[in-house]
């Protein structure tokens, strides 16, 4: 029967893939990757020889009648991201959307992410969250701001070495700036850190350290 699964694959350190991940990627008959030479690393590692095809953000409505057409046909397709969970602040949802609406077998394996570890590791609430992604970059960031301003459960947010600092600042406008936060970076990888404090003490953190690498941002409701 035909079936599309989702497969994560590690944010960082290698050994974070699950044994049904690999079988999964090693019977399919095609793993559709966002970028296909940095999966081909993780690939060649467990040796698996899957043919691989590139499905990312630029191409992934062209693609999605082939790959429904293709599914129909009796195949197993996974789809994986650079890191993490497919769907999860990368491509996936339009698929699993068409692979749902042509009746398609859909299969989810759970497996990393970057913003679980984050959140449990914060020691703020994690009984109830509000994933928010990466915030807008321009249009739309005042307003979601704002709007997060009279959120009521930790929040959590994805954010790029370079727009760190611009993230926390603005925080401290919306936010009171006495909030806890806690600010994680490199999770699974050599460097890994966490920060936590206040978002007035992570701007100071962060002006006197250099940040590098990737950031998950977790910060505590009003
Ligand atoms: N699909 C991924 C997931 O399931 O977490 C997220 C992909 S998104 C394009 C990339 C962002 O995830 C980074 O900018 C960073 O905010 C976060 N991220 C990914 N790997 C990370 C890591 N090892 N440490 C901290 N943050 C990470």
């Amino acid at each position: 029967m035909s079936k599309l699964f989702i497969v994560s694959t590690p944010i960082g350190n290698l050994g974070d893939i699950t044994l049904r991940s690999i079988e999964v990627l090693k019977s399919a008959d095609l793993i559709l990757a966002e970028d296909t030479r940095t999966s081909l690393k993780l690939l060649k590692h467990y040796n698996i020889e899957t043919a691989i095809e590139s499905f990312h953000m630029h191409n992934e409505h062209k693609k999605l009648e082939s790959i429904i057409n293709r599914l129909k046909d009796n195949i197993e397709i996974a789809l994986i991201s650079d890191a993490g969970t497919p769907g999860i602040s990368d491509p996936g949802f339009l698929l699993v959307r068409e692979c749902i609406k042509h009746e398609v077998d859909v299969e989810s394996l759970p497996g990393p992410t970057a913003f679980v570890p984050a959140l449990v590791c914060s020691g703020l609430p994690s009984d109830r969250f509000s994933f928010e992604g990466f915030l807008p970059v321009k249009k739309g960031r005042t307003k979601r701001l704002k709007e997060l301003s009279n959120e009521k459960k930790t929040m959590i947010f994805y954010e790029s070495p370079h727009r760190i600092l611009k993230t926390l600042t603005d925080f401290s406008n919306y936010f009171n700036d006495e909030s806890l936060i806690s600010v994680s970076r490199e999770l699974t990888k050599l460097f890994e850190e966490t920060f936590r404090g206040t978002i007035k003490e992570s701007i100071e953190h962060f002006e006197k350290n250099k940040p590098k690498g990737e950031f998950v941002i977790v910060l505590s409701p009003k």
